[in-house]
Formats: structure tokens, C-alpha cells, sequence
């Protein structure tokens, strides 16, 4: 169940390091029996089969996210937070508003340096001052001053992927290192702070520790429930809450050793 839940998150925490003394977690799943018990067996029989997860909610540094299962009229089985949005969310391809692609990924003559070298982000052209996002929930790892990239900002995402923004003219206050942001969060604004030659975001992200194109990597959906089918899942969630409500919950508090 531990694996199944860490699973479900995967997209919003790096169990690795982002838990922190006093975090906590609620799970509710179904657990099946073989039928009448005798004495031996207990009442139910015996333990077949457990799960899936129907809801669970972690806790971080006293912020709750719940998320739910839930059965779309398609057909696909997903975990949903409270208002609907996928726990398993894309990345933003494009974390700027009205900005235009000035130099993609791969080799190109370098503006400054004036030879081949290889580019590995996507630049955006944008006036001084653009606001720039989070590309998705994380935890910032590095903000400030770094080199020829100027004013910049990485966010790791995810046991896998990170991003990084760069050349920055102003970082917000919510973005210093350890802070932890929601995707569409505004970081900071455009600027043309290191090695550049006028006013761009360039975006990185990275799979793995390593810089991949932007426009082409693999990622999840990260749909949204609209109109009826928003509907349909806030009547099921209701159910699940309720259910949840009704439980007698079993506390089991881990402790690490000192
Ligand atoms: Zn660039």
C-alpha cells in the first residue's frame, strides 16, 4: 500500500526528501476476504486481496493533499486532488506567458561565444519584467546568482525531474531555496542577468540530472475535470469523504532513530 501511495504522488513529492518530522499521511483502501471465518481465521476469513487505494492525504509541513480515485466515463481509473486537476501532471512546456520561441534545443553558434556549441534549453524572447512559472509543484533547490546563467532558479519536481530558469531579472521571495511552489506559481520575471544578449527566459528540463528538450519529452496529461465529468467526481468524492469519515482509523506513528 506504502508502495502504491508513493506511487500516487510521484508527481507532487520526492519521498526521498522532501518528508519532514511531523508529516502524516491517511489512507483508505478495501481489504477482501474468503468469507466466513472460524475461530482460527477470524470472523472475515482470510486476507485475499488488498486495494487499490480509494483516498489518501498527505500532509507536508502542515499542508494537506488529498487525492482520490476516480473512474472516468472513458473508462481511465486516475487520482484526482479536491478540485478535480490529476495527481499526475505534465510539466509546462512553455512557463511564460505571450513569449516567443527565439532558439530551441540542439547545436546552434552561440550569440556571445560565436562558436558551435550545444544548447541544451529552449530560449523564450520576452520584455523585461514578463512573469515567469513554476513549470510544476516542487521544491526550489537553488536560487540566486550562478555564473553565466545569471539570476536562477531550479525546482525539482519529482525523484526524476527538475527545472531551471535562467537569466532572471528579479526572483520572488516565494522561490528562495527550500520553499516549496505550486505549478503557475509566479518564481520571478524575465531579465537578461549572465551571458546573454537581451531580454529571454531560457528553460531547462531535466530527467534524470540530465538537460532534455523541453518541446519533446514524454509526460503525463495533467488534465483537469470540467463540466459534467468535474461534477460526476465531486458527487463520488463526497461519497469517499464520507466513508472515510465514518471509519475507525488506525494510527500508527514511525519514528526515526536518533
Ligand atoms: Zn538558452
Amino acid at each position: 500500500m506504502l508502495a502504491e501511495l508513493i506511487r500516487a504522488y510521484s508527481w507532487d513529492v520526492d519521498f526521498q526528501r522532501d518528508i519532514r518530522a511531523g508529516d502524516r499521511f491517511e489512507v483508505m483502501y478495501e481489504r477482501f476476504f474468503d468469507g466466513p471465518g472460524d475461530d482460527k481465521r477470524g470472523d472475515k476469513g482470510w486476507l485475499v486481496y488488498s486495494g487499490p487505494i480509494l483516498y489518501a492525504a498527505l500532509t507536508l509541513s502542515g499542508k494537506r493533499y488529498p487525492i482520490y480515485l476516480h473512474a472516468t466515463k472513458d473508462g481511465d481509473s486516475d487520482y484526482f486532488d479536491d478540485r478535480g486537476q490529476s495527481a499526475r501532471k505534465a510539466l509546462m512546456r512553455t512557463p511564460i506567458d505571450g513569449a516567443r520561441l527565439s532558439s530551441g534545443f540542439g547545436r546552434r553558434r552561440h550569440p556571445i561565444l560565436g562558436y558551435t556549441k550545444l544548447h541544451r534549453g529552449v530560449d523564450f524572447a520576452a520584455p523585461r519584467g514578463t512573469p515567469i512559472y513554476a513549470a510544476g509543484n516542487g521544491v526550489v533547490v537553488r536560487s540566486g546568482r550562478n555564473g553565466a546563467y545569471g539570476n536562477y532558479v531550479r525546482i525539482r519536481h519529482n525523484g526524476r525531474y527538475s527545472t531551471a530558469y535562467a537569466h532572471m531579472r528579479a526572483i520572488n521571495k516565494s522561490a528562495r531555496r527550500g520553499k516549496r511552489v505550486k505549478q503557475g506559481q509566479i518564481i520571478g520575471t524575465v531579465g537578461s542577468t549572465g551571458r546573454s544578449t537581451g531580454p529571454h527566459l531560457h528553460y531547462e528540463i531535466l530527467a534524470g540530472g540530465v538537460r532534455t528538450n523541453p518541446m519533446k519529452v514524454k509526460m503525463p496529461s495533467g488534465r483537469r475535470l470540467k463540466g459534467e465529468a468535474l461534477e460526476n467526481f465531486q458527487v463520488a468524492r463526497a461519497v469517499i469523504d464520507e466513508k472515510f469519515a465514518a471509519l475507525e482509523t488506525e494510527t500508527k506513528v514511525a519514528e526515526a532513530g536518533k
